[in-house]
């Protein structure tokens, strides 16, 4: 049986698929019992999700593009304004 501590040294090597099936299989019967690893991992996944995309321009993050879309309506309202 996987104690805390085992969970946590693993926990990246989980969610970036580095782990065979048993040693996955022992895990996730671990977070399956315990409420603080499952929200560990879920948080750890969470975090790397997110430093994944703000490394990666090709992926915005849904509200920026949001934001970048306002901005061009923005302008043109402006620019529209201007002419009259
Ligand atoms: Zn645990």
């Amino acid at each position: 049986m996987l104690s805390c501590k085992d969970i946590a040294d693993r926990a990246s090597a989980l969610n970036d698929g580095e782990l065979s099936g048993w040693d996955a299989l022992q895990i996730r019967l671990h977070l399956a019992m315990c409420k603080g690893c499952s929200r560990f991992v879920a948080q750890m996944r969470a975090t790397d999700q997110l430093a994944a995309r703000a490394s990666d321009p090709g992926e915005p993050l849904e509200h920026e593009a949001d934001d970048r879309r306002l901005t061009e309506i923005l302008s043109t309202l402006r620019k529209e304004q201007s002419r009259h």
